[in-house]
């Protein structure tokens, strides 16, 4: 059984987590965490089926149930020190949490590398999102001129969305650096033509009932080619996170992204 513990229990992503943790019966949840958090038990809580597994407030305390997995949903200033925190007392983090800098997610390998522990930071667990990535950078190589239109539900706190981002990441490698549009364009609205990664142009459009979307639009001279990927229900990140944490300890770094777990 994989010792688990779930930073971020009462979000939307950390509650449907810990779920998850306790519906599979080769993970053992240990111990959820919200600095935040007035209960001490997750009994007497009917989300979680009345079970009495520890509700941390203090980080260091967590060290007291030993666990071999660290789940993270929660905001980024926090995901980054957790996934450290981890890290530096051996623990697997398996972060969903977005907002992370290239910066943060390089000084975390590094420490990941060298205390030879395995660990997942990934943008998007849906499979679906991860093949929409994948077709994208594929599809970048032929076609260079391309818009990501990603589309969020109200309440996300980063713009734009972390799959966005690594999803032009990805692109970017295959089409290098490209200006579009017109080179004189110019915007009576700022903001009007979007996010600019390396030329290509990132919108974020955030309206309730939404919950995870994107879309990557290709275009050349008389043709054109649209990706997409909608996620309908949180569970189907699920699948990801379980496939993380039952893989990411037989590894000694941290990867960025499902597809090198896959
Ligand atoms: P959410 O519902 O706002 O949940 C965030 C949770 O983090 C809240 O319960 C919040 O608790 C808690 N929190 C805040 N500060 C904390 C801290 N210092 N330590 C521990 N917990 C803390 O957000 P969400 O929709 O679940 O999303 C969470 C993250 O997952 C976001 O970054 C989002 O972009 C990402 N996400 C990733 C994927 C993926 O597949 N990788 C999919 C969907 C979302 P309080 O209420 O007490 O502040």
């Amino acid at each position: 059984m994989k010792k688990i513990v779930v930073a971020g229990f009462k979000g939307r992503m950390g509650s449907t987590a810990a779920k998850m943790v306790l519906d599979n019966e080769d993970f053992d949840l240990v111990g959820v965490y919200d600095p935040r958090a007035t209960e001490t038990s997750l009994a007497g809580d009917a989300t979680f089926n009345n079970v009495d597994v520890p509700v941390f407030t203090e980080r260091e305390a967590i060290l007291s149930v030993k666990p071999e997995i660290w789940i993270d949903f929660t905001v980024p200033a926090a995901a980054v020190k957790n996934t450290k925190f981890a890290l530096e007392h051996d623990i697997s983090p398996v972060v969903g949490t977005t907002g992370f800098t290239d910066d943060d997610v390089k000084q975390l390998q590094a420490i990941a590398k060298k205390r030879q522990v395995g660990g997942l930071i990934a943008p998007n667990f849906g499979l679906s999102a991860v093949l929409m990535m994948q077709f994208a950078k594929q599809a970048a190589k032929y076609f260079p001129d391309v818009e990501i239109i990603e589309m969020h539900h109200d309440n996300k706190l980063d713009a734009p969305s972390g799959t966005a981002l690594k999803t032009a990441e990805m692109m970017q490698k295959e089409r290098g650096d490209k200006p579009q549009g017109n080179p004189d364009e110019t915007e009576s609205l700022p903001g009007a033509r979007g996010a600019n990664y390396h030329g290509m142009r990132i919108h974020s459009v955030r309206l309730p009932g939404l919950i995870a979307h994107q879309q990557v639009q290709f275009g050349a001279v008389g043709e054109g080619l649209t990706i997409r990927q909608d996620t309908y229900d949180r569970a189907s990140f699920m699948t990801g996170v379980a496939l993380a944490c039952r893989k990411v300890t037989d590894h000694h770094e941290l990867f960025d992204g499902l597809e090198y777990l896959l």
